[in-house]
């Protein structure tokens, strides 16, 4: 998409896969933003390039287009690589159970096999559904979980699982730097309206004057954790020493009927509340401790859920 610039020397270079998604495109911001060089990897499949045509042009910054399961040639230096991509919402990942398989285990195989070429150091971008439906609350790192192989999460899980050991096993055997980071419930500007989570089915609903549909009797809980806070915890930990997994999210909790009440209330929508079937394997309590973070990080979320609501439904006000 961009030219390919000079780099300067001292300009520390990032490839971040899957960085025309969600989160992925906020981390390639971010790291612009810190003076980075920035190569994003990605294939589309749930990422837009929408989310990436502000830097078209840009000298630091280049889009491939690929699928990170395949071959990754770079031929130039590289000083981190952040693994960001595969299918992340429940919807996604029932629907590409196979892709979704496929870039956890093929995928984080050639992103580690492009940092040990790179002498890079690597950072996993996991997630708190290693946990499965967790029996521990709130979720620790020393936690092992409680996944159903064959579930239909299990192509998520079992791939970020699998992901989790390859990384350590890079770690141990070759040496290379790793971080692996459990990423909560995430929400923000560049969600996709029509992904299936929580967050944009409810906003999305409220605008449209639709009932929000909350599944079973919502009485699951969630932790929501604003994007720009996210990010700044990962970016803290790719910089930190030490390689054991980091929980990042935020621990306020609440019920996802209380939390279709707080879209209700924030969008100023007179849209009802409908129940539907749970669907299955849902986890039923979900919470991050964070408290790990706090310690080696020093960080924790700034942006108060009301206020990241209000920055949300603005940018989905208008793709409604
Ligand atoms: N959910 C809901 N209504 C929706 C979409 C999701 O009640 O239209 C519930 C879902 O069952 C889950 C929670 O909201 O308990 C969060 O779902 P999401 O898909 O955002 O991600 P998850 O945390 O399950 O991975």
């Amino acid at each position: 998409m961009a030219k390919k610039g000079a780099i300067k020397k001292t300009q520390p270079r990032s490839v971040v896969t899957g960085g025309a998604g969600f989160l992925g495109s906020h981390l390639v911001d971010y790291l612009l933003g810190r003076g980075h060089h920035v190569v994003a990897l990605d294939n589309l499949v749930t990422g837009s390039v929408e989310n990436i045509e502000h830097l078209a042009g840009r000298p630091d910054f280049r889009f491939i287009k690929q699928d990170v399961t395949e071959f990754l040639f770079l031929d130039e230096p590289v000083d981190y690589v952040w693994h960001f991509a595969s299918p992340a919402s429940p919807v996604d990942y029932l629907e590409l159970p196979i892709q979704t398989l496929k870039v956890g285990s093929l995928g984080t195989h050639k992103a580690l096999g492009l940092a040990k070429h790179k002498g890079a150091r690597f950072l996993l971008a996991s997630t708190s559904e290693i946990y499965g439906d967790p029996l521990v609350h709130p979720q620790r790192e020393d936690y092992w979980g409680n996944v159903s192989t064959i579930g239909p999460r299990g192509c998520y899980d079992e791939s970020k699982r699998f992901a989790e050991a390859l990384a350590m096993a890079y770690h141990r055997q070759h040496g290379i730097e790793t971080k692996i980071v459990r990423i909560f419930n995430t929400y923000g500007p560049r969600m996709r309206l029509h992904d299936g989570r929580v967050v944009p089915a409810f906003i999305g609903q409220a605008l449209a004057g639709q009932p929000l549909t909350v599944f079973g009797k919502g009485e699951q809980t969630r932790s929501f954790c604003y994007c720009s806070d996210l990010i700044e915890g990962i970016y803290r930990l790719m910089m930190s020493r030490g390689n054991e997994p980091v929980n990042i999210g935020n621990p306020v909790e609440l019920t996802v009927l209380e939390f279709a009440r707080e879209i209700i209330r924030a969008t100023g929508s007179r849209s009802k509340i409908v129940f539907r079937p749970l669907p299955q394997d849902d986890p039923r309590q979900r919470r991050p401790d964070i408290g790990r973070a706090r310690t080696l990080l020093g960080w924790e979320p700034q942006v108060p859920l009301a206020e990241g609501i209000v920055k949300t439904i603005e940018y989905f006000r208008g793709r409604s």
